[in-house]
C-alpha cells in the first residue's frame, strides 16, 4: 500500500507568498509512504488512506500540504497552536533545552523547569488557584484532576464522596476517567461499564430557544439545577466533583447560557462539591481572557489545561488547584508522599522549555487581549454565513465558532465530513464533529484571514450537496 502524492510541485509552481513565510515553509521532500501501519486516532482509517490529506510544514497562520498548497489554519491545529505555527522563540527554547538537559526525573528529584512553569502559570490563573500538577496531555490532566478530587475528600474525612458528575456531550479526553465523565456516546459505548458512580448533567444545546445566538445564549441557566436533582437522589455526602468544559468544544461548540456556570458554582458551594473546569480548549486566551474562568467570572476549584500551554510544540498537560486543596494534601508527616500519582514525563524539560517560551509570547504579544479585541469582528464575519444552504445554527464566543448543518436524510454520511474535505481542497483547515463545523484560529489571526475563512466556507457551503 505504497502511496505517492499525485502532484509533486516545483518551487516555481508555488503560489506567491511573502518571502518571510516562504523561508519558514521548506518544500517537502517526498518519500514513499506506507500508509498501512499507522493506526490513526479518531479517524476512519480506510476512508482516509484512500485519499490522504497530509501536512508537511507550517508557519504562522498556514500549513503547507504535501502537494504544495497553502492551507489556512482555521482550527489552530487541534485547538492548540494559539500563538501560530513554528514560532522561532519556541523552537530555539526546545532545541537549547534538548542540548542541555534532555530529561530529568521529577519523582524525588527535580530540575528548574516545572517550578518555573508553575510559578509563571500562577501569574495568569484565577486566584486562589496557585498550585500546579503536571501531566502530558489533556486526558492525563483530567484523570489526575478526578483523582485529586477523590483523594482530597478522603483526606478530609469525607471518603464517602466518591461520585463524579460530568455532562452529556462533554469531552474530557480518552482516559478511563475522562470517558466515564464524558458524555459522547461513541467514545464510551465500546468500552464496557467504565467507572462506577458517574452521572451526567444535561447538555445545554437547544436550537429551539438559542439558534443563531451571538455570544452567550439567554436560555438555559436552569439546566444547572439538574445538579440539585442528583444531590437529592444520591445525597451530597456521596458526591465528590462536577466536571464541565466551561465552553464545550469537541462536541461542536456549545456556549454556556448566561448564568449557567454561576448557578453550577452556587450549587457546588452549597453542598461541598468540587467544581472542575476542563479548560483544555478554553485555556490560554481562546475566549479573550487567560482562562474561561476569568472570562465568565466563575472560579472553579480545579482547572485542567493542555494544548495551548506549550503552543502544542511539545505535549504537556496540567491541573491547577486551589491553595486549600494543595494544603489539604500537605497536612501529613513531612516525610510522606502526599499524592501517589505522577507520570515519568511530568514536567518534562522540553515541555517546560516550550511552555515558558509560549507563555512569554502570550504576554509579550498580548495575544489574549488580541483575541478579545478581534471577537466582535469574528462574530459578525461568522454570522454572515447565516442563510447559506444547510446552515441551521451559528454560535460564537471569543475566537471560537460553531456552524451547525442540517443532517442529511438517508444515505451519504455526515455533511460535516464532506465540508471538511471540500474546505481542505479550497485551502482551509476546519474541524468537524458530525454535522457541526468548529473554528478556532490561532490568536495571531488577522482580519484578512477571517475574511478568507468566511469566503472559503461560503463557497463550500453553497456547493455542498
Ligand atoms: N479535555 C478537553 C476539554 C478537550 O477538548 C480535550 C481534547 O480535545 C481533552 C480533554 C483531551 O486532551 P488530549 O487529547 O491532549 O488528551
Amino acid at each position: 500500500s505504497l502511496w505517492r502524492p499525485t502532484a509533486i510541485l516545483l518551487a516555481s509552481d508555488l503560489p506567491l507568498i511573502p518571502p518571510t513565510r516562504l523561508r519558514a515553509m521548506t518544500l517537502p521532500t517526498f518519500v514513499d509512504l506506507n500508509l498501512d501501519p499507522f493506526w490513526m486516532p479518531f479517524t476512519a482509517n480506510r476512508q482516509f488512506k484512500q485519499s490522504p490529506r497530509l501536512l508537511v510544514s507550517a508557519a504562522g497562520m498556514y500549513y503547507r500540504s504535501i502537494d504544495g498548497r497553502e492551507i489556512l489554519d482555521g482550527t489552530a491545529g487541534l485547538w492548540c497552536v494559539n500563538a501560530g505555527h513554528c514560532r522561532p522563540e519556541i523552537i530555539s527554547a526546545i532545541a537549547q533545552q534538548a542540548a542541555t538537559l534532555d530529561f530529568a526525573p521529577t519523582f524525588q528529584m527535580g530540575h528548574p523547569g516545572p517550578f518555573q512553569v508553575a510559578d509563571r502559570l500562577r501569574r495568569i490563573t484565577p486566584d486562589p488557584l496557585n498550585h500546579v500538577f503536571f501531566a502530558n496531555s489533556g486526558s492525563e490532566a483530567v484523570d489526575t484532576a478526578l483523582k485529586i478530587a477523590l483523594a482530597y475528600h478522603r483526606l478530609r474525612g469525607e471518603g464517602t464522596r466518591q461520585r463524579l458528575i460530568g455532562r452529556e456531550r462533554g469531552y474530557h479526553g480518552v482516559g478511563f476517567g475522562g470517558i466515564s465523565v464524558g458524555g459522547i456516546a461513541p467514545n464510551r459505548k465500546f468500552f464496557g461499564s467504565l467507572l462506577a458512580g458517574v452521572d451526567h448533567l444535561p447538555h445545554t444545546h437547544n436550537l429551539e430557544h438559542n439558534a443563531f445566538s451571538k455570544g452567550q445564549p439567554t436560555w438555559g441557566a436552569h439546566l444547572a439545577d439538574e445538579l440539585e436533582r442528583l444531590v437529592a437522589l444520591h445525597d451530597a455526602s456521596t458526591i465528590a466533583a462536577v466536571i464541565v468544559e466551561p465552553l464545550a468544544g469537541s462536541t461542536g461548540v456549545l456556549i454556556p447560557p448566561q448564568g449557567y456556570l454561576e448557578r453550577l458554582r452556587a450549587i457546588c458551594d452549597r453542598y461541598g462539591i468540587l467544581l472542575i473546569f476542563d479548560e483544555v480548549i478554553t485555556g490560554f486566551g481562546r475566549l479573550g481572557a487567560p482562562f474561561a474562568s476569568q472570562y465568565f467570572g466563575v472560579t472553579p476549584d480545579l482547572i485542567t489545561v493542555a494544548k495551548g500551554l506549550t503552543n502544542a510544540a511539545v505535549p504537556m498537560g496540567a491541573v491547577i488547584v486551589r491553595d486549600e486543596i494543595y494544603e489539604t494534601f500537605m497536612q501529613g508527616p513531612a516525610g510522606q508522599i502526599e499524592f501517589f500519582h505522577g507520570y515519568t514525563y511530568s514536567g518534562h524539560p522540553l515541555a517546560c522549555a516550550a511552555a515558558l517560551a509560549t507563555l512569554e509570547i502570550y504576554e509579550k504579544e498580548a495575544l489574549f487581549e488580541r483575541a478579545a479585541s478581534l471577537a466582535p469582528y469574528w462574530q459578525e464575519a461568522i454570522h454572515s454565513l447565516r442563510g447559506l444552504p444547510h446552515v441551521i445554527d451559528i454560535r460564537n464566543l471569543g475566537l471560537v465558532a460553531g456552524i451547525e448543518l442540517a443532517p442529511r436524510e438517508g444515505q451519504g454520511g455526515p455533511r460535516g465530513y464532506d465540508a471538511l474535505c471540500r474546505a481542505f481542497e479550497a485551502g482551509l483547515l476546519i474541524r468537524v464533529t458530525g454535522d457541526i463545523i468548529a473554528l478556532s484560529p490561532p490568536l495571531i489571526v488577522e482580519r484578512s484571514h477571517i475574511d478568507q475563512m468566511v469566503d472559503i466556507l461560503s463557497r463550500v457551503l453553497q456547493e455542498l450537496p
